[in-house]
């Protein structure tokens, strides 16, 4: 059974994750924190916790959901997992970062890349790679049947979808992916967007302005 900790980090809100299960074994997904404060409230939660990470893992590079990525993994020393498509965005990240006036460490070059349709274990659990491009290239959302729960990274909001008009954005493409491979899974399935509250597969599909008529 999967614990879900979300933390909001950065100038951006974005939401960071820390699933763990019964095994303490945990990942981090998008590590927004790039201020000490927020580094702190995550590693106090993985040490309070007795945590065991082992794997680091973006939905997709741009920075906000990066920027803890050097704190974290030189912390834990656990592999970096993310889409390949994005390895663009994070070369420009840097970039990116100093435009918003952002304040990022280094950015380490990641360990792992992850494809549709792969696994990523930790513990007892199993969450399945979606690969849906649109927002970024290389866009994911993480999968848990047996938990009822998706990851979602920016692609799909409470009420809204991911931003396309970003360099390597195409909303068609988005909107394609989010009916194929979101849309499809049960209606009860709990939705862990990048920005904001949880939802669900069902609501979405009956309120999304989006996706309305699609
Ligand atoms: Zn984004």
């Amino acid at each position: 059974m999967i614990t879900v900790k979300t933390f909001v980090f950065n100038e951006f809100q974005v939401n960071t994750f820390v699933l763990s299960d019964e095994s303490n074994e945990c990942i981090i997904i998008d590590p927004g924190c790039n201020h000490t404060s927020q580094q702190k409230e995550l590693t106090q939660y993985i040490t309070s916790h007795a945590l065991h990470p082992v794997m680091l893992v973006n939905t997709h590079a741009h920075i906000d959901h990066i920027a803890g990525n050097l704190f974290v993994q030189s912390t834990y020393n656990i592999p970096l997992a993310m889409h390949e498509e994005d390895r663009l965005l994070l070369k420009g990240a840097r970039q990116f970062a100093d435009m918003f006036a952002f304040p990022i460490d280094q950015l380490p070059e990641p360990d792992q890349f992850l494809k549709d349709g792969d696994e990523i274990h930790f513990g007892n659990t199993v969450l399945i790679v979606f690969h849906i491009p649109g927002h970024s290239p290389g866009s994911i959302t993480l999968y848990s049947r047996e938990n009822n729960l998706v990851i979602a990274g920016d692609v799909l909001f409470d009420g809204s979808i991911g931003r396309s008009d970003f360099p390597g954005g195409n909303h068609n493409i988005l909107i394609k992916g989010i009916m194929e491979k979101l849309m499809t899974l049960p209606r009860e399935t709990l939705v862990y967007p990048g920005h904001g509250s949880v939802t669900s597969i069902g609501h979405e599909y009956d309120t999304n302005p989006f996706l309305q008529g699609q």
